[in-house]
């Protein structure tokens, strides 16, 4: 049992004996990289998500790297993007020496705002990237009307949108590509790893080509019976294949998704029920329309009736031992970005006022009830030990 002084952490994975089981069955196999374990883990999670082809790499970063890749970006070229996301985004679109072009984010949604896109084209634009922030999927219906009239392809980073949907349809089969994350925090697993879906033969081979090597089609198949020793590298590639370890851990995790992703959506409603009286705070919108994955609870602060900041209530949260992390730092106030661009933080303010509000709560399917109203509890008291009216502070300063 945890008691009040155990530190209950951000994220811990849900990693079953199913999974033991599976990667250890992988390791007596005698085939631990790419192989027969991981063609059945891509055709499996097509066939989840609805796309033709789906190739697995180790990481979503490499995902977004190769779809940029396959669509031929070049130096000078600009990507769309958002602010209010994680390195791998915009790190992507440098390794081209093109530049990512940041679109302010909705505050509700803390989505990239489609009504500003439009404005972010030029005629080097050659491609979007939008993010679904914490599972939530974007407005996808006005990005590809946009994308269409521009002749722009899209790439969702949807590192945290597994599995989730948008208008009905499954998030993965939507756009140009989609680039799901396994890293350890995500809301499934293979440690580390990634996935690029994807309709368009063209991109599939394109993608996998340069995932291992450049070396013409079926490169891992040289050390099988049915393989030969000879290849051809058509092009310099990378060495972003995923193993057959990861991928015998993938596909048990794959299994239990939509049971994990339940869980994660009975303690966001846990959170949304504690919390919905509190005018410190502003609890997570779920939109219309789409079902979320729930990978994030954003919790955002009401900074005028609190007498304390964000990161002040992030210190206090720990010292009571409840993990928390904050998303995200845009990438206009890393230093990287601001000296190359010349960013100020108000240069994206949605994306720099959220950030300065937002605390992610502990969610994942291995929490237990208990776990969660702890969380509540500790977040309630610093919440109301500091919380203010606002008529005080008035009253306070006459
Ligand atoms: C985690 C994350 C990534 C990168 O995923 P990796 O699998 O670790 O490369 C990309 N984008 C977002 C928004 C993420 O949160």
């Amino acid at each position: 049992m945890s008691c009040d002084t155990d530190f209950l952490p951000f994220a811990r994975p849900d990693i079953g004996e199913a999974e033991v089981e599976a990667v250890v069955e992988a390791l007596r196999s005698g085939w631990l990289t790419t192989g027969a374990l991981t063609h059945r883990f891509e055709s499996e999670f097509a066939a989840e998500v609805g796309c033709q082809h789906a190739i697995a790499v180790n990481s979503c970063t490499a995902a977004l790297h190769l779809s940029l890749e396959a669509l031929g970006i070049q130096r000078g070229d600009q990507v769309i993007t958002t602010p209010y996301t994680f390195a791998a985004t915009a790190e992507v679109i440098r390794y081209f020496d093109a530049d990512p072009i940041l679109v302010d984010v909705d505050p509700i949604s803390c989505n990239i705002d489609p009504g500003r896109i439009a404005e972010a084209i030029t005629p080097r634009t050659k491609a979007i990237i939008p993010v679904h922030i914490a599972g939530q999927a974007c407005e996808l219906k006005p990005i590809h009307e946009i994308a269409d009239r521009h002749g722009l392809p899209v790439i969702e980073d949807a590192a945290h949108a597994f599995p989730a949907t948008y208008g009905g349809q499954k998030i993965g089969s939507l756009s140009t590509t989609t680039c799901f994350s396994f890293y350890a925090t995500k809301t499934m697993t293979t440690g580390e790893g990634g996935m690029i879906c994807t309709n368009d033969a063209k991109i599939a081979d394109r993608c996998r080509i340069m995932a291992l090597h450049g070396i013409s089609k079926d490169a891992w198949k040289r050390y099988t019976a049915a393989g030969s020793w000879k290849y051809e590298i058509t092009e310099p590639g990378y060495k972003y294949n995923l193993t057959d370890m990861a991928s015998a851990m993938g596909r048990v995790q794959l299994s239990r998704a939509s049971a994990m992703r339940e869980r994660r959506a009975e303690i966001a409603a846990c959170y949304q029920a504690a919390f919905a009286n509190e005018d410190w705070c502003s609890l997570p919108t779920a939109l219309p329309d789409r079902m979320h994955a729930w990978h994030l609870y954003m919790l955002r602060l009401n900074p005028d009736r609190l007498s304390i900041d964000r990161d002040e209530f992030i210190s206090r949260l720990r010292d009571r031992g409840i993990g928390v992390s904050v998303h995200f730092i845009p990438l206009h106030i890393h230093p990287y970005y601001a000296q190359r661009y010349g960013y100020k933080p108000e240069s994206y303010p949605q994306a720099y006022q959220q950030y300065a509000r937002e605390i992610s709560l502990p969610i994942y399917s291995s929490m237990t009830p208990q776990e969660v109203s702890r969380v509540t509890n500790v977040v309630l008291d610093i919440g109301r030990q500091f919380h203010q009216q606002r008529n005080l502070t008035v009253a306070a300063a006459a």
